[in-house]
């Protein structure tokens, strides 16, 4: 199964791919992650990217394709992929294409997930993430056993820089203004399954299975 997941920021691509990719036994690429990683690593990418991701703008689609070409190279990809974050403009959906073509792949859908801007506000702002894990928590809607500490692993809880209301703005506008446009992109290419992403955690991921079910 190779899927596309989309959706404004908050609307819950994350917790959705990180489901999905557990039931079908597939990889979760979120070049969002792929980026914080690089950050932290201190690499010449999260060097790079870390101003631009601070802001909430998007990273070049140059340095974007390059990454998501050498991840779609990895042989764990043949079996299938959730992409998660990625493409975000038209040009990064075109390399896309050609990309996955170049690997004897096919894209199987594109989901969309569509929540209110209200809502996708209040999940980001109270959005913690562990340090350690990565594992997401909501301080209202899925909060930790302990305030500030991971079930998981222990870690530190911690909100991104780039949930803070002056970059969501900015995210939510690049959102609007880079990336809803591959909404017709792929509904004129027969790939679309727009999905109401606005439910309980369980219930949207059985949407989405059905959807990607019926393709
Ligand atoms: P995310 O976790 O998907 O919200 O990504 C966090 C940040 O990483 C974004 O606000 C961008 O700055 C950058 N980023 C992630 N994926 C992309 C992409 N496909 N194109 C450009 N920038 C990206």
């Amino acid at each position: 199964m190779h899927i596309v997941l989309m959706g404004a920021q908050g609307t819950g691509k994350g917790t959705q791919a990180t489901i999905l990719a557990q039931a079908y036994r597939i990889p979760h690429i979120s070049t969002g992650d792929i980026l914080r990683q690089a950050v932290k690593d201190g690499t010449p990418l999260g060097k790079k990217a870390q101003a631009v991701m601070e802001r909430g703008e998007l990273v070049s689609d140059d340095i974007m394709i390059g990454i998501v070409r050498e991840r779609l190279a990895r042989p764990d990809c043949e079996k299938g992929f959730i992409f998660d974050g990625f493409p975000r403009t038209i040009a990064q959906a075109d390399a896309f294409t050609e990309a996955v073509r170049d690997r004897g792949l096919r894209l199987d859908a594109v989901v969309s997930l569509e929540v209110p801007r209200e809502i996708l506000l209040e999940r980001m702002t109270g959005r913690r993430v562990c340090r350690g894990c990565g594992a997401i928590y909501h301080v209202k809607y899925s909060p930790p056993e302990v305030a500030g500490r991971c079930d998981r692993c222990g870690g530190e809880l911690y909100q991104r820089v780039d949930d803070h209301p002056d970059a969501i703005n900015t995210r939510l506008e690049a959102y609007e203004r880079q990336t809803a446009p591959l909404i017709d992109y792929y509904r004129q290419r027969g790939l679309l399954k727009a999905v109401d992403g606005a439910g309980l955690v369980e219930e949207v991921a059985g949407a989405i299975k059905s959807a990607v079910a019926g393709q």
